[in-house]
């Protein structure tokens, strides 16, 4: 349908006369020729009225973080309304992020690229932007982290002048995908992704078109929770927009405007002389693995049915003036899985893991983009070169191949004496359990357990890592209440509780993950997801600290639970110590499924089949031997640590006192002593490692999987080729 031809001829909405296509190109320019954003050189309203300045800033950023908590009680879903996966933030005309809510801010980047692509699509002619217009978007090749997240983007007009937008994202709770669940994964590519709503004019006058509404009702499962939480965002973007309206009543018009190139122009500079400050200019290696075991799972599409390895070959240089460049150069070919990640995803990790770490301010926005460069080869798993690739769990990929760069930083700050801002980085968010099938209700149902969002934090230099409460996703970390998740999924808990040993040990050791175990019921069928890895650790230690564990797969089908309830006998609550599992000892099942599968693909699952979710823990910074004797034992007694590694582990030796364990001093002393004896028996000089291992790649003695990867990384970049080859020292005729 075109629009009228009075419509097509009304004059630019951009600022002066111009187009947006035109200001965004007079930004590019700016930016360019002055290294500056929007070729801001003096901050003079920061400079003559910081008061001002300041107010403003406030009063955007309080409205955002009001705009969140009021909206989030629209919706009706667990994962917005009780652990707020939703979050709000305003922009320039061009698209570029002024201020933010609290929430999940890894999508700050990725709405400012929908907005960009609607500029460069010229959606100014048509379908146009006007005042009440909404706009939706969850594809993530335009700008999103996966179809999960869906976003409300609307323009904020001031008379005929757009001044910017507001918009505002959540993560669904379902998106119709191939499986039940918000990131179903185990089909070979998009078309099993679920709806896909590509940044498209979705309402007018402030309302949603109804045959909008009613799409996405017909393609998705549990229609409530999305039709509320479209109206969840919309209220919020409106609340935002409300506020920038607000503020320019106050301040006039061409102070905001004023106003919003300064702080982006701020937010660049406050960035480069954090980076100054706090690191070190050279380059920081620090790559990542993650394993997708699938050469025999019948649950997924025969194109994926081989055993895969994912790498992400991190590498941070800092420039002498504080830029920062991350470069996943050497990354491997993406594949028929659903892990695949677009540029877009890649560029809100770095930004949120940026805001945590280095630009810890309060004043984020889209300065540390300008301030930043990320390199994505073409065609590997964080650029794909085919857009029909799936990506609906894009984050099975990012998180762990974004780990590396905590480490990076660290060592920085380790550099410059910034000691208490060390991390030996994040764990990886699993256990992923997703799916659904008809419910306790009688309907079709469909959920995603954000339980997920809280894993043990890593050690710090310092101190230890914090039990089950973070996520890299979300700053804001909540489990949700037990009996949320049991409203909305046909599964009991059997119970939840820590997990012990799941931190990675270390002088200081990473924070403990958790674990639940939950019981399909009151339903005959549920699909379910098991998510994570298993066979490789994806977040290692520091300084000699152990990664936190990775994971396993524990599942009971056919399982003897319901003759157990109703003879009232024992059953297990938890699964602790998966080598004295009691899952196993107290619940007899037709099929066990114990093993480092973490990841598989859609399993059918029956009433009283059990499910082990097991979210993992931190990373651990420092040598074992060197912790604090008195720590691993209080640690043993509240079962965050098993005890046989406190001796296996950490050296030290105790004695029963009636329930708990207490110090032998001397005998930790004397097995101290011996096991570092032991280590410099078994120590080799350095070179003749490296020569050993050398000797190992010159035999290509690396088992399939890995040897997939690299020839994969090989064949797409030669310059990671090289660097392989200089490094190892390999002879020319040498290839995979
Ligand atoms: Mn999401």
């Amino acid at each position: 349908m075109s629009a009228p031809a009075e419509q097509l001829q009304s004059k630019p909405i951009g600022w002066d006369g111009k187009t947006l296509i035109e200001m965004t190109e007079e930004s590019k320019r700016l930016f360019e020729e002055t290294g500056r954003y929007y070729g801001v050189e003096d901050l003079t309203l920061l400079r003559d009225q910081p008061i001002l300045y300041e107010k403003i800033f406030s009063r955007l950023r309080g409205g955002l973080v009001n705009a969140r908590s009021t909206a989030l009680n629209i919706s009706a879903s667990p994962i917005v309304r009780e652990l707020g996966e939703l979050s709000f933030a305003i922009y320039t005309p061009e698209g570029d992020s002024i201020a933010l809510s609290t929430g999940i801010i890894v999508h700050v980047h990725t709405m400012s690229d929908a907005i960009k692509y609607m500029i460069k699509h010229n959606y100014e002619q048509t379908p146009g932007i006007r005042d009440g217009f909404i706009f939706c978007n969850n594809n993530s090749m335009i700008g999103d982290v996966h179809t999960a997240d869906v976003h409300t983007i609307i323009p904020i007009f001031h008379e005929d002048e757009l001044v910017g937008w507001a918009a505002g994202v959540t993560h669904e709770v379902d998106v119709g995908g191939i499986n039940p669940g918000s990131m179903c994964y185990g089909h070979a590519d998009r078309y099993g992704d679920g709806i896909l709503v590509s940044s498209e004019l979705v309402g007018e006058n402030d309302e949603f078109y109804e045959h909008y509404l009613q799409r996405c009702r017909e393609c998705v499962r549990a229609e409530m929770y999305w039709v509320l939480d479209e109206k969840t965002r919309l209220t919020g973007a409106q609340m935002a927009r409300r506020q920038v309206l607000r503020t320019i009543s106050e301040v006039g018009l061409d102070t905001y405007k004023k106003f919003m190139r300064e702080a982006i122009e701020e937010g660049r500079r406050t960035f480069l002389q954090r980076s100054k400050t706090m690191l070190v200019p050279g380059r920081y290696e620090a790559p990542s693995f993650t394993d997708l075991p699938w050469a025999d799972d019948v649950n997924v599409h025969g194109q994926a049915r081989k055993d895969m390895m994912m790498h992400a070959p991190l590498s941070m240089t800092v420039k002498g003036d504080g830029q920062v460049e991350m470069s996943f150069e050497g990354a491997n070919k993406w594949d028929y899985h659903s892990f695949n990640c677009a540029p877009s995803p890649m560029q809100g990790a770095m930004w949120v893991q940026l805001t945590q770490t280095l630009w810890n301010s309060d004043k984020i926005n889209d300065g540390a983009y300008f301030a930043t460069d990320l390199k994505l080869p073409y065609g590997s798993w964080a650029n794909p070169d085919w857009e029909k690739v799936s990506t609906t769990l894009t984050w099975f990929f990012l998180i762990p191949g974004w780990s590396g760069m905590i480490r990076s930083v660290g060592r920085s700050y380790f550099a410059r004496g910034f000691l208490e801002d060390i991390s030996a980085s994040y764990c990886t968010s699993w256990n992923l359990m997703q799916g659904g099938g008809p419910n306790q209700y009688g309907v079709d149902g469909a959920f995603t357990n954000f339980e997920v969002s809280c894993g043990g934090t890593g050690a710090l230099y310092v101190k230890d890592g914090e039990t089950a409460c973070a996520a890299m996703w979300n700053p804001e970390g909540d489990m949700g209440e037990v009996e949320s998740w049991e409203s909305m999924e046909p599964l009991l808990y059997l119970g939840r509780g820590v997990k012990p040993s799941s931190g990675g040990p270390g002088k200081y050791r990473g924070g403990t993950g958790s674990e639940a175990l939950r019981m399909v019921y009151n339903t005959h069928a549920q699909t379910l997801f098991n998510g994570g890895e298993g066979h490789c650790f994806s977040s290692y230690g520091v300084y000699g600290g152990y990664p936190g564990c990775s994971g396993y797969r524990h599942n009971m089908h056919g399982s003897d639970m319901k003759k157990r309830i109703e003879n009232g006998e024992p059953f297990p609550r938890l699964d602790g110590d998966p080598e004295d599992s009691q899952i196993s000892a107290l619940c007899e099942a037709e099929e066990e499924n114990f093993d480092m599968k973490a990841i598989q693909g859609p399993k059918h699952f029956g009433e009283y089949d059990l499910y082990l979710s097991m979210n993992r823990g931190g990373p651990g910074l420092g040598d074992p031997l060197e912790r604090d004797p008195r720590s691993v034992v209080h640690d043993v007694n509240i079962g965050h640590v098993l005890e046989r590694f406190a001796k296996s582990l950490y050296g030290v030796e105790m004695t029963r006192e009636g329930e708990s364990f207490v110090l032998d001093e001397a005998a930790t002393q004397k097995l101290r002593d011996s096991m570092r004896k032991k280590r410099l028996e078994q120590s080799v000089d350095a070179k003749e490692f490296f020569d050993q291992q050398r000797q190992r790649v010159i035999n290509k003695d690396f088992i399939r999987p890995v040897r997939d990867m690299y020839a994969s990384s090989m064949d797409l970049s030669s310059e990671w080729n090289e660097k392989f080859r200089k490094f190892w020292n390999l002879p020319a005729d040498w290839s995979l």
